[in-house]
């Protein structure tokens, strides 16, 4: 027997288990010795009821009685049951988890481990535990146990426990994909003895080090397949680039039109960006930076030199015999494309009033734009009339054509998904420059972005005065908005964001028009409001935009259509409805929205929630300013995969690794970069491509 045998020779089980389980992919031995646990119980260290050790994480076994559920005075729900031994008996509650009345039973005999509490009146109480019914197995092993993720009917944790366990000695015979000098070098258990540890460990050590060896083997191949893919697409792209070349004479110009200096990180940024250009190998370039940091400028500093650049590719000089000593001169040209109209339509603005002094010729195609005006848009490209255009998705899906496309800026690019880049990719190879705000670690950003460059502007330019961000409770509304009064009376401007209803624009426009209306009338009636959301006419959102940007309106009404980008640095308040509805990367982009000038800014979050989850979301608001450090505690708060919209950006699915594996991610990550310094197409390591092949099959599925 080895990893490929079949489960269905070897586990004495029924037709209905073995298709159960290739639903879930598991097919092997091989396959089902890769099923991981999701965690662990420590069943080692059980302890008696009567000697549970307040606000540590304890594990009792007992028997359930009077399983309870009802609903509190603030609308939670609530679960309890006693839980009792011969040693005595615990008070067990679960707030919000009504389902654990369909698991649990009375008498069911459970093992759960949770915090205790003590309540004022001194009783313990275990809550939110996680538990498990007791199997006669489990009790007899008194060690630590895996429990998996069970899958319909009939895959249970204790069915998975039972077939793996006999299993483990194979674990040896799976083909180890690490070289040996890399588990050595990095003192990894070999993969045998890791998956033996991860199912059933000895101690809680040898688990960590299991998961440890096991996480490492992970990103290696992540980080490995990424490097390659960065490998492949530089030896196909290699000369396909249009060169932009930049000159003290050109920068001077541009600096001319902006009225500040760029900031170190700028400067930084804009020499990487400039570097890149200049090379006839495609940029694939992601300028990270938090909102307000002033991305779009160095985004404008490469449109420019784009506009000015007569490209000279390799393409057309390749063409004929003839041409090879022959420079073809053809204009380049620039698209940026933002994830709303109401940005790209802010862009086209600021962009035109740099740069149409300059001689930059630009137009804006939106899908709002008409027909007619879209097909003369197209046929400028094509001629090469035009030097840039700015627009949304639109301008993919319109299939324009360029006369020669140079450069392609994606803003806010993690709105934007995979196909739509694919699709700039797909006529020509232009030099690709995308903007976020996601603040992750460097390390990280080459890990997840994988194929991408990445250039961190990591300073805000100076004498920005961080947003004082204030809760505001249902008995301050009133006295918040005379002080709002009292600061439009000086001349402020002010942001309202009305509550994000999910899934239904529609709703969400209906209570930003509700909440429009009762603030002209009755709580602000000496101002002037407007009125923006998603619903409008472009003319009217353009309207709404402009007279805000022109200070005709003081107060903007507005639906989170505003939430990326714009920029109107006069506004120095922003009010946000219903903040709990909002995730943390979101109220933090919202509020981004003010602070862009000199002057103090104020966020104020109105919320009605008590709930203790929201409270340390909002509580961080008041107390972090900066991106970097709210994407560590959404981090903590939520687990990677949440934090600030990283899973948009394409981030893969991990099994053991985590994303805050700091140390595991950058030794990984040169462990994988000496393989391919010293064997750049893996020839002579024949089991990490095989195993490279798997994951890649894998993910196409
Ligand atoms: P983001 O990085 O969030 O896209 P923006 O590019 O919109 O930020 O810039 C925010 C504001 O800061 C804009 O009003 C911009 O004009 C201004 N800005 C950008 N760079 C500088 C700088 N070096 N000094 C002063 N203001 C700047
Ligand atoms: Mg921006």
């Amino acid at each position: 027997m080895d990893p490929h045998t079949p489960l269905s020779e070897i586990l004495a089980t029924t037709p209905r288990h073995l298709k159960s389980l290739t639903e879930i992919g598991i097919r092997t031995v091989g396959d089902l010795l890769n099923y991981f646990p999701r965690t662990h119980s420590d069943f080692s260290q059980l302890c008696k009821i009567s000697e549970v050790i307040p606000n540590e994480t304890n594990t009792v076994v007992g028997k359930i009685q009077k399983l309870r559920v009802f609903r509190t005075p603030r609308g939670k729900t609530l679960v309890t049951a006693k839980l009792v031994s011969d040693e005595g008996e615990l008070e067990l509650i679960w707030f919000n988890q009504t389902f654990i009345t369909r698991i649990l039973r009375n008498d069911d005999e459970i093992a759960i481990s949770g915090k205790i509490q003590i309540s004022r009146s001194g009783k313990h109480s275990l809550v939110g535990g996680s538990f498990e019914k007791i199997s006669d197995e489990m009790l007899h092993a008194g060690r630590i146990i895996p429990i998996y993720r069970s899958h319909g009917k009939l895959i249970s944790s204790k069915w998975l426990r039972e077939k793996i366990y006999p299993l483990l000695p194979f674990a040896k015979k799976l083909p180890q994909p690490l070289p040996f000098e890399i588990v050595a070098r990095e003192k990894l258990l070999p993969l045998g003895e890791a998956i033996r540890q991860i199912h059933f460990p000895e101690s809680f050590e040898k688990l960590e080090r299991a998961r440890e060896s096991l996480a490492f083997e992970e990103l290696f191949f992540l980080q490995l397949g990424g490097l390659l893919r960065k490998l492949d697409w530089r030896r196909g792209a290699a000369g396909s680039g249009k060169k932009i070349p930049h000159s003290p004479e050109l920068l001077a110009e541009f600096a001319a039109k902006i009225p500040f200096k760029f900031t170190r990180a700028q400067k930084i940024s804009s020499a990487e960006i400039l570097a890149d250009l200049k090379k006839d190998l495609p940029m694939n370039r992601l300028l990270e930076g938090d909102v307000g940091s002033g991305k779009t400028v160095v985004a404008a500093l490469a449109i420019f030199l784009t506009a000015k650049a007569a490209c000279q590719t390799s393409q057309a000089a390749c063409q004929t015999s003839q041409a090879i000593h022959q420079t073809s001169q053809a204009a380049c040209q620039a698209a940026l494309l933002a994830p709303t109209e109401i940005l790209a339509a802010q862009h086209f603005r600021n962009f035109l009033k740099i740069l149409h002094p300059l001689g930059v010729r630009g137009e804006l195609l939106t899908g709002s734009t008409p027909a007619k005006k879209k097909r003369e848009i197209s046929a400028k490209l094509k001629s090469g009339e035009l030097d840039l255009v700015v627009g949304t998705h639109a301008l993919l899906e319109s299939r324009v054509e360029f006369h020669n496309l140079a450069l392609a800026v994606i803003d806010e690019q993690h709105r934007f998904g995979v196909e739509q880049r694919i699709l700039i990719k797909k006529n020509s190879t232009p030099h690709i420059l995308s903007l976020t705000a996601t603040p992750i670690p460097r390390t990280l950003a080459l890990t997840i972005f994988g194929d991408q460059d990445v250039s961190i502007i990591d300073e805000l330019p100076p004498g920005r005065k961080p947003a004082i961000t204030r809760i505001i409770p249902p008995k301050k509304r009133e006295e918040a908005y005379r002080w709002i009064e009292s600061e439009v009376q000086k001349g402020r401007q002010v942001f309202v964001v009305c509550p994000l209803v999910e899934e239904s624009e529609v709703l969400e426009v209906k209570s930003a028009k509700k909440e429009f209306k009762r603030l002209s009338e009755e709580v602000f009636p000496n101002l002037k409001l407007g009125l923006l959301h998603g619903k409008l006419r472009p003319k009217e959102k353009d309207a709404a935009m402009a007279a805000f940007a022109a200070g005709e309106t003081q107060i903007l009404v507005a639906t989170t259509v505003i939430e990326v980008g714009i920029d109107i640095p006069n506004a120095t308040i922003m009010l946000i409805e219903a903040a709990e509805r909002f995730g943390l990367a979101q109220l933090h982009q919202l509020r981004g929205r003010v602070g862009r000038g000199e002057a103090q800014s104020y966020c104020f979050l109105f919320s009605e929630s008590e709930s203790e989850e929201v409270r340390t979301r909002l509580h961080a608001m008041e107390n972090i300013s900066s991106g970097f450090e709210l994407a560590k505690m959404d981090l903590k708060l939520r687990g990677p995969g949440e934090v600030f919209g990283v899973r948009q950006s394409g981030i893969p699915d991990l099994k053991v690794a985590k994303l805050t594996d700091h140390e595991l991610i950058k030794k990984s990550r040169a462990a994988a970069e000496k393989i391919l310094d010293n064997d750049p197409t893996l020839e002579n390591h024949p089991q990490i491509l095989e195993r490279l092949e798997r994951v890649e099959i894998m993910n196409e599925k």
